[in-house]
């Protein structure tokens, strides 16, 4: 039997950036089923940065990390995590309200003109735009490095990170969570349930009723550029109804038609449909005739039933901690997650730059749908 302070269940970026913080005050093992980490939503992700993008307390979340990115603390990566690109909303004349909605719920984006969209994105079919809006905090992460930098932090803490062990099992006995995986016993009295899509899965292990999380894949694909067209310093361009979106990636375009298809927790692949899909809406707005698809993959984003994050303690089960619901923020929010599940659990102040995450303790506790249940 292995005994721990904090045993974390998933090493995605959101249960290796929360095991990274914890461990700085207990003795932390963080258990991952796949051979390495990162394998499942965190390493598919279109990797960017968008301040913009979510309701208020995801904006609020995302908004606090930007510092973190930009400038890591001493240590934490020898690469930059966040290379500036801007994020631009366009529409069509049918998507003026939505234009205005977003503008409304988010009074800090700019308008633009049609004409200022297509000096920015010259790729756009005649009389498609209509107008946009547009942010310059915007940008493109590092996910690896961000991942690689918590895992290092993790070690130089002092954690234990056990790669192809799954929790089979997870109940409590005598003040303590007693779980099994990759055929060792492990115990601590707090567990931290980070495991993505798999968060119900783990709380019916320990005999809890689910959150109702949903998970939702979603699919990427990269396309060439037209011949001849620098494409480097494109923004990040979401459609108005979030269709679909298009950002430059790697010298390549990488396109989402934005699917949302619920699905049962497993190793999400791309289905043609959703690829055809994305490259038909591409070629609609733009008029391009897109020939080869060279890269598709897909994720699973996973939702709680109010689409904000769940962090905090399960009032049903003593030390069992929710991380969950990242849905499409969990890259750009994690520090701050990390920040505020260190506080839930053992008590430390969150860094003055992720003050504001306490303002959303209620907001994002688990106890929203306990009580509902
Ligand atoms: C196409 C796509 C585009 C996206 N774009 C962005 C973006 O631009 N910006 C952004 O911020 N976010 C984006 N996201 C969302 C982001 O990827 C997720 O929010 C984030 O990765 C979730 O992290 P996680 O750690 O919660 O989940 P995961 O990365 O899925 O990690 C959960 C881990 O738990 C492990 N696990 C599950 N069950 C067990 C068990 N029984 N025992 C041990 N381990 C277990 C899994 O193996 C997995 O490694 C995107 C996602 C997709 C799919």
């Amino acid at each position: 039997m292995q005994s721990a302070d904090i045993i974390v269940i998933g090493a995605g970026i959101a249960g290796a950036s929360a095991a990274a913080e914890l461990a700085a005050n207990a003795d932390v093992v963080l258990l991952e089923m796949e051979a390495q980490p990162g394998y499942h939503a965190t390493g598919r992700s279109a990797a960017y940065f968008a301040a913009a993008y979510g309701k208020k307390v995801v904006r609020d979340f995302t908004g606090c990390c930007e510092g973190f990115f930009r400038q890591p603390p001493e240590g934490f990566s020898d690469v930059e995590l966040l290379h500036p690109r801007d994020c631009m909303f366009f529409a069509r004349a049918d998507q003026e309200a939505q234009l205005q909605a977003l503008q409304q719920d988010n009074p800090a984006l700019v308008r633009l003109t049609a004409g200022e969209v297509l000096e920015r994105v010259p790729v756009f079919a005649n009389d498609y735009i209509h107008g946009g809006l547009y942010e310059s905090r915007g940008g493109d992460l590092d996910v690896d490095a961000i991942l690689q930098g918590y895992i290092r932090l993790f070690r130089r803490r002092g954690g234990r990170l056990l790669a192809a062990h799954a929790v089979m099992s997870l109940c409590r006995e005598s003040g303590c969570w007693r779980l099994t995986a990759g055929g060792a016993s492990f115990e601590a009295p707090v567990v931290i349930n980070a495991a993505g899509a798999w968060v119900d899965r783990i709380a019916s292990l320990a005999g809890l009723p689910p959150l109702g999380m949903r998970p939702l894949r979603r699919t990427a694909l990269t396309v060439a550029p037209p011949a001849g067209m620098d494409i480097s310093d494109w923004p990040n361009m979401l459609d108005a109804d979030e269709d679909f979106y298009f950002k430059p990636e790697a010298g390549h375009i990488l396109i989402s038609p934005a699917d949302e298809t619920p699905s049962e927790p497993c190793d999400a692949q791309p289905d043609d449909f959703d690829v055809a899909l994305g490259v038909d809406r591409f070629e609609r707005a733009t008029g391009l005739d897109i020939r080869r698809v060279i890269s598709s993959w897909a994720g699973l984003r996973t939702f709680a039933p109010d689409r904000a994050f769940v962090a905090g303690f399960d009032p049903r089960a003593e030390g069992f901690f929710w991380l969950a619901g990242q849905g499409g923020y969990g890259i750009q929010s994690a520090p701050a997650m990390a920040q505020l599940t260190r506080f839930l659990v053992q008590g430390f102040e969150p860094d003055p730059a992720f003050g504001a995450v306490r303002e959303h303790i209620a907001a994002v506790a688990p106890d929203r749908f306990i009580e509902q249940t």
